[in-house]
């Protein structure tokens, strides 16, 4: 459920008008509801009540630094996959103690500065990198909290790009290999093995992959018990889908049932990183028409966003629901939706059905929240679009757009 809807006419951000956005702040425009993000946040938090747990908003889904803050005073923590989110974090106010460190790429001086820090615990990659979060917190003097990620070899039936946890994937380790690390760390006098974690995919539909993956976790949370080492934090990562098109996703409730009935009698605190299920459906990316154009196989409707503001349909084929910001009642045509970058793969959608367009009308991208702003670049020198985040009525610039001085600000001339 989210708070952008059809209301007189036209289309609403919470109690704002998204055309008055686009009068305000121009196209593309990236818009989020504050209350939508509220919403999702509290759902996953309701989902897990009754257990010890942590909701730790996935950064790289969304990162700017005004929506962090925002989840941060909800109570969220957050999930890292670099220095610069973790300094991200840190500016929105996200306790330390509530900041878990993944990726399989750590860098000697990312792992500094998240000891330093204090995160709560580093979701560890491969043997090397324990190695070398080991040897860190030796010099440092500071114990460092750690967590395995466990490839759990599962198949979670989403994208083969955002598939994770296959054991032919590049993350975390296998369990065999896992018991040495684990074993390393307990020996280790600055290293902690307090967790385990493991995260297999993103956009998942189904729940079971999840919940097999968790039960391989518990069966070694228990071996691993019988060797001494004891598990306080599970981090079954994030991944729950949302609807794009006609997807039925399943809820962060059913997820909390799952999870509290295969956790039962134990002692775990839980932890989620949930990115697109909170921020996916909690923005939408405003574009205007530029011009229409037919050739002899296909009408074009020519839009002012691109690849490099929203990539999605074009990295992995991704389906984005388009709709009039202010609908008519034209005829219907099957158009693809392009953007001005000089590549035949930018486009928002193809062969999709709406309205007959004509240059000077908005168009609304929907589900435009997670991975839209967070993956867009510069390319074709094009300045990244502004965020603006609305609250009931109120509408704050979150980040302005970007000029032609930005685009070379670090260039030497
Ligand atoms: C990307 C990622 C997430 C978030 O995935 P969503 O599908 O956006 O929920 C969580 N944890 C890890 C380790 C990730 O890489």
């Amino acid at each position: 459920m989210d708070y952008f809807e059809y209301r007189e006419g036209q289309l609403w951000a919470e109690e704002v008008r998204v055309a008055e956005l686009v009068e305000r702040f121009g196209t593309p425009l990236y818009i989020y509801s504050a209350k939508t993000l509220t919403r999702h946040f509290l759902a996953f938090d309701a989902a897990l009540k009754g257990l010890d747990h942590l909701t730790c908003f996935s950064v790289k889904a969304n990162s700017n630094v005004n929506l962090l803050r925002h989840l941060g005073t909800l109570g969220a923590g957050v999930d890292i996959v670099s220095g610069g989110e973790l300094y991200r974090a840190v500016r929105a106010g996200i306790a330390p103690a509530k900041i878990v460190f993944s990726g399989v790429g750590k860098q000697a001086h990312e792992i500094r500065e998240a000891l330093s820090a204090g995160i709560l615990m580093f979701n560890v990659e491969s043997s090397q990198e324990l190695e070398c979060i080991g040897r860190i917190a030796q010099e440092m003097q500071t114990v460092a909290r750690i967590s395995i990620r466990i490839n759990p070899d599962v198949d979670p039936k989403t994208h083969p790009y955002i598939s994770t946890g296959l054991k032919e994937n590049k993350f975390g380790l296998d369990m065999l290999e896992a018991t040495g690390a684990y074993l390393m760390a307990r020996k280790h006098p600055f290293l902690d093995p307090v967790g385990m974690d493991c995260h297999i995919g993103s956009q998942l539909t189904q729940i079971g992959p999840i919940v097999e993956a968790l039960e391989k976790l518990l069966v070694f949370t228990d071996r691993l018990h019988a060797s001494g080492i004891a598990i306080r934090y599970l981090d079954l990562g994030g991944g729950l889908g949302i609807t794009y098109d006609d997807e039925q996703p399943p809820l962060p409730a059913d997820l909390g049932r799952a999870i509290s009935t295969a956790l039962a009698g134990r002692e775990l605190t839980v932890i989620l990183e949930p990115g697109r299920a909170i921020a996916g459906n909690a923005g939408i990316m405003v574009t205007r028409v530029l011009y229409t154009k037919k050739t002899p196989m296909k009408h074009f409707v020519i839009v002012d966003a691109a690849m490099n503001d929203l990539v999605r349909p074009s990295l992995y084929g991704a389906y984005h629901r388009i709709c009039e910001v202010t609908p008519t009642d034209r005829g219907l045509m099957t158009v693809d939706v392009v953007g001005p970058i000089c590549e035949s793969g930018d486009f928002l959608a193809q062969n999709r059905l709406l309205p007959a367009l004509a240059p000077g009308d908005t168009l609304a991208v929907f589900s435009a929240g997670a991975y839209g702003f967070s993956m867009a670049s510069q390319y074709n020198s094009r300045p990244r679009s502004a965020e603006v985040l609305v609250d009931g009525e109120k509408s704050l610039l979150v980040r302005r757009r970007e000029t032609y001085e930005d685009l070379i600000a670090l260039e030497v001339e």
